[in-house]
């Protein structure tokens, strides 16, 4: 893990001429391929952020989602724009009531604050009228309940809101739901909608400058510190998948893991050992593909 984080990524920052606050080192990499433009560190934090931010804003595909509402009919004939659907704005399409949260914080003496569902707009985050608008006979409220892969197949033929949402599947995400706050997503889920973001090319939370122009397509040197810490089976097996993805559309992973299917899944194997901290920090072995 030192070896990772507290030594390659603070040298391959350097070297892009990124800076990275409260880091200093002295190594210099030699051999640094020319086409490796960018780095960064993917960690299984939870996601900053409060009830506002949701998985369809995190890979930027609310925005898209929004404007198919806007060209319905409907929203036409009430003069509705791509703001009357956001819960975020003020003066918008939100349930004023609860500032577009869909809950109330309850202040409880002695004890810590509770939520209670808003009895306005009984959840949905909406004012009334907003939810008369509908598109294929489903309201926004109703389109952000549904999980990535239901509105895969609802947004047929609307190519730039599946393709985004493709990005969450890719990302073993298929099965959450648009709306769920991403507070409450596990470590793992919040490190697979980390890539997921980077899969649909929107910036990523914790983003250090670009050297070049931001691009998606590939790059990018991603280093991942035991990544599988807490997954187990079927979620060992997407995280593999999700990495998988990222490194066919170009970019690198590094990760530190003792997971035998991660490390099955690797195109070369470096074991350092032979012991723990200051018994190890040699190379052990090493394999290729
Ligand atoms: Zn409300």
């Amino acid at each position: 893990s030192s070896l990772l984080v507290e030594t390659l990524y603070p040298a391959i920052c350097r070297h892009l001429g990124l800076v990275l606050p409260g880091q200093s080192g002295s190594v210099t990499l030699a051999d640094v391929p020319e086409d490796l433009t960018h780095v960064q560190l993917l960690t299984q934090a939870v996601m900053r952020g409060n009830r506002r931010s949701i998985p369809v804003t995190v890979i930027q595909c609310f925005d898209e989602i929004r404007k198919v509402f806007a060209q319905t009919r409907e929203a036409k004939k009430r003069n509705f724009g791509m703001g009357m659907f956001s819960f975020n704005s003020s003066g918008g399409g939100r349930c004023e009531h609860c500032d577009g949260r869909g809950v109330l914080q309850i202040e409880m003496q002695f004890l810590p604050d509770i939520e209670a569902v808003c009895d306005a707009c009984g959840g949905s985050r909406y004012r009334k009228d907003v939810l008369e608008v509908e598109y294929r006979n489903r309201s926004i409220h109703e389109v952000l309940q549904m999980t990535a892969d239901e509105a895969f197949t609802f947004f047929k033929g609307a190519r730039r809101v599946q393709s985004r949402l493709n990005a969450l599947r890719l990302a073993g995400l298929g099965y959450l739901t648009l709306g769920q706050p991403v507070s409450t997503l596990s470590g793992g889920e919040s490190q697979r909608l980390r890539i997921a973001a980077v899969l649909a090319g929107a910036p990523s939370e914790d983003e250090l400058p670009r050297r070049r122009s931001a691009t998606s397509a590939g790059g990018t040197l991603f280093i991942l510190d035991e990544p599988s810490t807490g997954l187990h089976g079927q979620n060992v097996d997407r995280l593999v998948e999700c990495l998988n993805h990222l490194v066919e559309t170009g970019h690198s992973v590094v990760a530190i893991d003792h997971n035998p299917l991660l490390v099955a899944a690797a195109h070369h194997v470096i074991e350092m050992g032979p012991g723990p901290g200051e018994g190890g920090g040699r190379i052990v072995a090493g394999a290729h593909e």
